[in-house]
């Protein structure tokens, strides 16, 4: 993501958050920056190298709680197969319903779409919140 589109998108994520009567602290908000700025998925870990200096008080629960918060609203989305987290590609006006994550086994890219229709079976009574599918193969680049 290049820096207009960041901002941009840090900038929804801080309606998104007035919107639920919630606040998108600095420590979110550094999470949130770190995770759109980087190249592809990053680890928890990484978060935490990138928050030491300055902040100084980036202890692990901050950062996992601050992932949750940015999960919970849509704005990152977990890739639970490489254990590591992207920013959604449609932070700016995010649809809700499920996210469908392209993972490619090769170099590791992560393409993501969103729309796809959620769960036909899901259990009488039951109300999704949020929906990752995670599919796996290889992407354009690698498909030689
Ligand atoms: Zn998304
Ligand atoms: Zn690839």
């Amino acid at each position: 993501m290049n820096a207009d589109s960041t901002i941009t998108a840090l900038e929804a994520a801080e309606a998104l958050c007035a919107k639920r009567g919630e606040r998108l602290t600095p420590v979110r908000r550094r999470v949130l920056e770190l995770v759109l700025t980087a190249p592809g998925p990053v680890k928890a870990y990484d978060l935490l190298e990138a928050l030491k200096p300055g902040s100084g008080t980036a202890k692990p629960p901050t950062v996992y709680r601050a992932l949750d918060f940015l999960i919970g609203l849509g704005l990152v989305h977990k890739v639970e197969a490489l254990n590591a987290f992207v920013g959604c590609s449609t932070i700016h006006s995010h649809p809700g319903g499920c996210a469908e994550l392209f993972i490619c086994t090769h170099c590791g890219a992560v393409e993501e779409r969103h729309g796809a229709p959620v769960s036909t079976h899901t259990p009488e009574g039951f109300r999704i919140e949020r929906s990752v599918i995670e599919h796996f193969g290889h992407c354009s680049n690698c498909d030689h």
